[in-house]
């Protein structure tokens, strides 16, 4: 035994809780009930505000997430286990849309995490900073010139940490332009692949298809038009999210309660003016009930879907939804849960020739557990991701429909490819997906009854627009083409869905 150590080893946990973020399971464990900042919601931007606003030593902030520590849930940690806890677990949501008309009334699960990190913690990891246009287009519309993509560029860059892969055997030549890359920043990213034929294949259809799918050194380039190598936010092997990355970092000026929801904020002022900074927290429906008051003010961080929901039981939305609930009105706000757009994906099956591209599941849990490498170190995509602009003549605008794209460097679509079947050496299936890159549709987050417990009612009108139809079908034709490609083609063996209904010709309505 070395004389000393145990003193040094107390020493150091100690000055580990004193510097660090500090975390808690139940309000009652809080050390102060007196913040300047409170942040509903740990998720991703949740995350990355409190962060931000802890670097200013003075400022005490709490952090309230509904979910449980991202560090307590395994399948979080290890990148190609994300699917795994998207449905039905206890750090999802685990929400539902109504029927949606345009899909045969389908009624669709809809992936929201629940959980320290929010959705940072169980997505696909993919880093896509999105197209040159579309910063220009939110500049523009704003009015807020700090939006452009030139302004926010060393704004990316800082948030980014490079990093290559930890596994040797993954070489990342040529897979990204490093000239548009940092390592200074906080959030890993990295180039990932595993060795499969159809990266190779891909590669030379890029040169026979040079017009629809000319090769892209790198898809954050602010030109995302191309097809080439994915990135994703995955750092050695783990997955990096606003948790990990900017909550963990923090001071311990930064506090995250944990398990405990958010039900309403209410205005502080009695004379009947609105200062909304006092939120009422609850941990179970029949459980009590507790107020905190921020000195300067509450940040509403809790998603897409949830922000607006926390508004309107606040009595902040469209009068009549709110009457309609015997819900008090403290501002008529029409906006509110209005405008919901969500991006839609159709998978194309197909046979092929090409070996599988599945894997030993428990040799390869083994191995991450070794040493974080292998499948399980990696996205569970393929490695290459498409991207695909349509000319201005093609279908979808032959009608005059305007283009919803933010301009010329924006694409239409995102293809990117799945193995989906067990297979062999010999064959297996793949999926390419289609993704509506700017859907047209807008749908509505409503309440469906006054209580915070009960999930709101979700609709993302998914195809109510003609265009968002037209814009899949010639993503559904492009795809055709890449498959039809000399390079392709020879390896396919068939196409099982979209399935022709009929007469062997795959029409509009077996796509959609
Ligand atoms: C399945 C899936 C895959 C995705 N893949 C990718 C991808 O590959 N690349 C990419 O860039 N993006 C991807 N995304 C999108 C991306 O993850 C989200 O756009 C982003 O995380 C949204 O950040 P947010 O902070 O707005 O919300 P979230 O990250 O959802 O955070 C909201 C947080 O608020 C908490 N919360 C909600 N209500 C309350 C309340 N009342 N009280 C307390 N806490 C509350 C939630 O539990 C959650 O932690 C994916 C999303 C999903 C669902």
């Amino acid at each position: 035994m070395i004389p000393g150590l145990p003193t040094v080893l107390t020493l150091f946990s100690f000055v580990a809780f004193v510097f660090g973020v500090q975390y808690f399971h139940h309000p009652a464990g809080l050390p102060t009930l007196e913040f300047d900042f409170i942040v509903v919601g740990g998720g991703n931007a949740g995350g990355v505000v409190a962060s931000r606003l802890g670097e200013v030593e003075d400022y005490k902030i709490l952090v309230i997430e509904a979910g449980p520590s991202d560090q307590d849930v395994f399948s979080v940690q290890v990148p190609a286990l994300a699917a795994d806890i998207w449905f039905g677990s206890s750090v999802d949501w685990n929400f539902t849309t109504p029927p949606q008309t345009n899909t045969n009334d389908r009624v669709l699960e809809y992936p929201r995490a629940k959980i320290l990190g929010g959705c940072s913690s169980h997505n696909d990891m993919i880093y896509n900073r999105g197209s040159r246009d579309d910063y220009n287009r939110w500049a523009s519309t704003t009015g807020d010139d700090n939006l452009a993509w030139d302004q926010i560029r060393p704004f990316i860059l800082k948030t980014e940490k490079w990093s290559s892969p930890n596994d040797p055997s993954f070489s990342e030549q040529g897979h990204f332009n490093t000239s548009i890359h940092s390592s200074a920043g906080v959030l890993g990213v990295t180039a990932p692949y595993y060795n499969h034929p159809l990266n190779d294949l891909l590669l030379k259809a890029t040169a026979e298809l040079s017009d629809e799918y000319p090769f892209l050194q790198d898809l954050n380039d602010g030109r995302p038009i191309g097809l080439g190598w994915g990135q994703a936010t995955i750092t050695h092997g783990f997955r990096t999210s606003s948790s990990t990355a900017y909550l963990a970092n923090s001071g311990d000026n930064v506090h995250v309660l944990l398990n405990t929801l958010v039900t309403r904020v209410t205005s502080i002022d009695e004379t009947g003016s609105n200062d909304f900074r006092e939120v009422i927290l609850a941990s179970t429906p029949e459980g009590s009930t507790m107020k905190l008051i921020a000195k300067k003010e509450v940040i509403l961080s809790a998603g897409v879907i949830q922000t607006p929901q926390l508004l309107l039981l606040s009595g902040i939305g469209p009068v009549d939804e709110l009457k309609a609930l015997g819900i008090e009105v403290f501002v008529d706000n029409p906006s509110v849960g209005k405008n919901f757009s969500d991006h839609i994906t159709i998978p194309i099956k197909f046979s092929t020739d090409l070996p599988t591209s599945s894997f030993d599941e428990t040799a390869a849990l083994a191995q991450w557990k070794s040493n974080h490498t292998g499948r399980l170190a990696l996205s569970q995509h393929l490695p290459q991701i498409g991207w695909v602009r349509f000319p201005q003549d093609s279908p979808p605008f032959k009608n005059g429909a305007v283009d919803p794209t933010a301009g010329p460097d924006s694409p239409h679509v995102e293809v990117f490819f799945v193995g989906v079947s067990e297979g062999s050496e010999e064959n297996s299936t793949l999926s390419m997906n289609i993704v509506n890159l700017t859907p047209a549709c807008r749908g509505s987050i409503t309440l469906a009854t006054s209580s915070p417990f009960n999930q709101p009612i979700i609709d993302p009108a998914l195809l109510d627009s003609p265009l968002d139809t037209a814009i899949l079908l010639e993503g559904f034709r492009s795809a055709q083409r890449l498959l039809a490609s000399n390079t392709l083609s020879e390896h396919i063996l068939g196409l099982d869905t979209p399935a022709s209904s009929s007469s062997g010709t795959i029409t509009d309505d077996d796509v959609i």
